[in-house]
């Protein structure tokens, strides 16, 4: 594919990201405390987390691995953080959850796949096949990105463990979470991964990076908003100064 069929079809998906973005604010993806039953078979929660991130680095590894363009250093890099978090993502976070017992639509694994399939397909593709300069890895926009992704990691894997250890094991349900960033919204988990993906794009500064990032916010602005509803509607004694995901915005 050359690269000028490959920029038309990321626009035409990143414009998809954001024609969806009032059905998300409208219809909350049933998984987690959003769960309802009557959205046909599901399977357990951890293996279905499994399955559905496993793609994105699958797809990503094999078209980046087997592409022709130029591997610099910064590629090299980019592709580690790549790899790095979907490993995490699919075959560490879904096993630390204490959510055993609890369940997810086949749907929405299916459509996770779809969508992580194309959006592992289109950054392994470009960094793989499209990259037709060096990636400089002493860029200040790299330098400024690679802080930027490090950060918001941390923000979200350090805010993660906060939720996941809100319960003592064994048990399933919610209580409201107090320490850190939490004090400011109710959701900088998904507040960390929007900007770990920004970060990942300025570093990689291609359209597919863009467009991922774009479509993580797509996703998960309006799953905070939901988030941030359901623990006012749960808790009536739920923080008022709260936000959703953005500090005294959103
Ligand atoms: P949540 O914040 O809904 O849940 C994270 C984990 O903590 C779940 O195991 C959840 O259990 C548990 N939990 C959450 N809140 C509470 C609470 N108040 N009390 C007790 N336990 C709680 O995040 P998601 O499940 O939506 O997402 C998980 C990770 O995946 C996040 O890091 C997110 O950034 C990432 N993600 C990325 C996407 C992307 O587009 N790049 C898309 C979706 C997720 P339970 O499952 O039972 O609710």
């Amino acid at each position: 594919m050359n690269e000028y069929y490959f920029n038309s079809l990321t626009l035409a998906w990143t414009l998809f990201a954001i024609a969806l973005i009032p059905i998300q604010i409208k219809v909350t993806a049933p998984y987690g405390r959003h769960m309802r039953s009557n959205w046909g078979l599901s399977i357990g929660n951890r293996l279905g987390w499994t399955i559905m991130e496993v793609v994105s680095l699958l797809v990503f590894s094999f078209f980046f691995l087997r592409g022709e363009g130029i591997k610099s250093t910064g590629s090299w890099i980019l592709f580690s953080l790549w790899a790095a978090h979907y490993v995490h993502r699919s075959l560490i976070f879904p096993w630390r959850t204490r959510t055993r017992g609890k369940m997810i639509p086949l749907f929405i694994v299916f459509s996770a796949v779809f969508f992580n399939s194309i959006n592992g397909f289109l950054n392994g593709f470009y960094l793989g096949e499209l990259q037709n300069v060096p990636i400089d890895p002493g860029h200040p926009r790299f330098i400024a990105g690679l802080l930027i992704f490090v950060f918001g990691a941390a923000l979200n894997l350090y805010s993660d463990t906060i939720l996941l250890h809100l319960r003592k094991p064994g048990e399933t349900g919610y209580k409201i979470p107090q320490n850190s960033l939490f004090r400011f919204v109710s959701c900088p988990n998904l507040l960390g991964e929007i900007i770990e993906w920004t970060g990942f794009a300025l570093m990689a500064w291609n359209p597919a990076a863009l467009s991922f990032a774009v479509w993580t916010a797509a996703n998960l602005i309006p799953r905070a908003l939901s988030h941030h509803r359901w623990y006012k509607e749960q808790f009536p004694e739920y923080p008022k100064e709260r936000r959703a995901v953005i500090p005294y915005i959103l």
